[in-house]
């Protein structure tokens, strides 16, 4: 098996037919931290960063820049890795401020979203001094107000529009519609009007526009068609307004590759492609070009990521079925239960074999529904005891992760550019899971 083969270029084989991972021996990794266990690829993490942040240098420039999704992986360490990439961050709760305060990062270039911050929320996130509110609607804007009054502060904030496009992924993660959960539309005039409200507040300071239209996208010209959208709505509002956002922060969302059939998307030529689209616009509307953010996640963290589990059965129904049940599940990946999500697997210690058994690999959770994914060819001789990696589950797996059946979550271990491995969140211990109880 050649290695261009692989879902990403850092998975490949060594010659003992062992799965390696940023040049790791996987069955080592899995010996050495045991199962189950998620992999991060530092390397892969910080070139994935680079990507954005020099596009966008390249494509924007000014003050214009790339934010992390916190909420595709949020953990201390990644926090660091942010601040030293010159990556803003997006927060979406009191939790994941809090992370990234511990960590160190500076949270002036922090900007909260959520469709629903509670008044603790915004108080806490004023305390650390947050960058920037991502304001969902009416009622948000006047406990942002209310309680910045209270701190005699003006607080930055962005408005999140709707702007009426569907990117046509999963309806679960659908978000740009004018009937989503999210933000005010511009369909029915609620956008004009919040703004016009954000700007009557004598604590508030409307910075600009937000708008994020999904995720896994792989359509060829959605943002473009947003950024369209956004730029013409900034030109309507300075016209019937006399308001100029100086921030359009276009959100997250660009696919990543989980399965050989997804296409390969190229962020920089997106990036340049998206920049020409808004440099356009706002040349045929007449307006300066604003400050542009965006926020990827999945695109910054998922092929960094893969995770390892060990075989404790492999149940053969014969002319029915076959099930690799692992020792994780859905506790730390939930993707397949909840979207039916896409993603390679393989039987890392018998990377020679050939592929020839079709079977489910399967959690260890009572639930029919604890799949890791169907329709896997694995090896004929894959038996207890084998490693099992599941390939680009660095974004949205271990921030998902439950606790059901009282199943402990993974730790994380990070491989450095050094290629030493290095536990970042230690494992969860059953210590840990009733620690909460009150005897
Ligand atoms: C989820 C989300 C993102 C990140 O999306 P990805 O698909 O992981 O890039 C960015 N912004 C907002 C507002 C989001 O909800």
């Amino acid at each position: 098996m050649s290695n261009d083969t692989f879902i990403c270029d850092n998975i490949g084989v060594n010659d003992q037919g062992h799965l390696t991972f940023a040049g790791r021996d996987t069955s080592e990794l899995a010996a050495e931290f045991k199962t189950p266990v998620y992999l991060m690829d530092e390397g892969r993490i910080r070139h994935n960063c680079r990507v954005y942040t020099q596009a966008f240098k390249e494509h924007f420039g000014g003050e214009s820049r790339p934010l992390y999704a916190s909420k595709a992986n949020s953990f201390k360490y990644i926090y660091k890795i942010m601040k030293e990439e010159g990556m803003g961050i997006d927060v979406v709760s009191s939790g994941e401020i809090l992370c990234a305060y511990k960590a160190g990062y500076d949270l002036s270039k922090a900007y909260f979203h959520s469709n629903n911050k509670t008044d603790e929320d915004i108080s806490f996130a004023m305390e650390l001094g947050i960058g920037y509110f991502v304001v969902d609607g009416f009622e948000e804007l006047y406990a942002i107000e209310k309680e910045a009054a209270r701190r005699e502060i003006k607080q930055n904030i962005l408005l999140r529009i709707t702007p009426g496009i569907d990117p046509h992924t999963y309806a679960q993660v659908n978000t740009g519609t004018v009937d989503s959960k999210f933000g005010t539309a511009i369909e029915t005039g609620q956008a004009d009007e919040i703004i016009q409200e954000a700007l009557a507040q004598p604590h508030i300071n409307l910075i600009g526009y937000h708008c994020h239209v999904g995720s896994q996208v792989f359509a060829e010209d959605v943002f473009e068609r947003a950024a369209v959208v956004m730029i013409k709505y900034t030109a309507h509002i300075y016209r019937d307004y006399d308001y100029m956002a100086q921030q359009l922060n276009m959100g997250g969302g660009f696919g990543v590759r989980y399965v050989d059939t997804d296409p390969y998307l190229d962020v920089s030529k997106k990036i340049a492609d998206l920049a020409e689209a808004i440099n356009a616009t706002c040349e045929r509307e007449k307006i300066p070009v604003p400050t542009i953010i965006m926020e990827p996640g999945r695109s910054i963290v998922a092929d960094a990521g893969m995770t390892l589990y060990t075989v404790g059965s492999v149940k053969r129904i014969p002319y029915y079925k076959n099930y690799v049940s692992v020792d994780g599940g859905m506790t730390d990946n939930p993707r397949y239960a909840l979207y039916g999500s896409k993603y390679t697997c393989y039987t890392a210690n018998k990377m020679n074999e050939e592929r020839g058994m079709n079977c489910n690999v399967v959690g260890r959770c009572c639930e029919s529904g604890d799949i890791i994914q169907r329709d896997v060819l694995l090896p004929k001789e894959t038996e207890r005891g084998d490693i099992i990696a599941v390939c680009t589950t660095g974004a949205y797996n271990y921030s998902m992760a439950s606790h059901y059946n009282k199943i402990p979550n993974p730790p994380i271990v990070m491989i450095t550019a050094d290629g030493s491995a290095k536990e970042v969140v230690r494992r969860q211990t059953y210590e840990d899971l009733i620690a909460l109880d009150v005897d």
